[in-house]
């Protein structure tokens, strides 16, 4: 049996047995509200994955014109991907435009917002730990994590009549 024989050979032998499920959502931008969790005004959030053996989220952050992610703290890591649209920091002079990649590292304070001429931005989040929100000067006022994510979905999820058991299945 030489290589090109087993090429396409799928692998052959069972995953291991405590190996998770994977998770596969088709057409993650859905225009269907009520997938989209809100999470202030003119903000929502599409969970994909809501890791809390890691304490991690990945999710699609929407915001229309003229919503504000509020001012936070994160000492963790963040990966975003923007699928759409265009935004900035208040606090840097960069923006982050579709099909761009940002990674913003430990210690990053910020504030998003989403410049008058664009309707709505998606952007792809990886967002590691927690994130503190802030005030100007530093003062945490509140905070957010997979749990207090898990725990918006399972709300929203109820209220929009999917049942709150509709986020387990972003759940690892
Ligand atoms: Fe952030």
């Amino acid at each position: 049996m030489n290589d090109d024989d087993t090429a396409r050979m799928p692998y052959q032998l069972p995953f291991p047995k405590d190996a998770q499920e994977e998770i596969v959502i088709p057409k993650a931008m859905s225009e269907d509200d009520r997938l989209w969790v809100p999470q202030a005004e003119n903000v929502w959030f599409r969970p994909l994955c809501l890791n809390r053996s890691q304490g991690y989220w990945m999710n699609l952050l929407k915001v229309r014109k003229a919503g504000v992610l509020s001012r936070h703290r994160h000492p963790q890591p963040v990966h975003g991907f923007v699928l759409k649209g265009r935004w900035h920091y208040l606090e840097h002079d960069w923006v982050a435009e579709e099909g761009g990649y940002v990674f913003e590292p430990p210690g990053e304070t910020h504030t998003l917002v989403v410049p008058d001429d664009v309707e709505e931005m998606v952007t792809y989040f990886q967002v590691n730990g927690v994130m503190c929100y802030v005030d100007p000067w530093g003062k945490v006022t509140g905070y957010e994590d997979v749990f207090t994510k898990i725990d918006l979905c399972r709300k929203h999820f109820a209220e929009v009549g999917l049942g709150e058991s509709y986020v387990e299945q972003f759940i690892r």
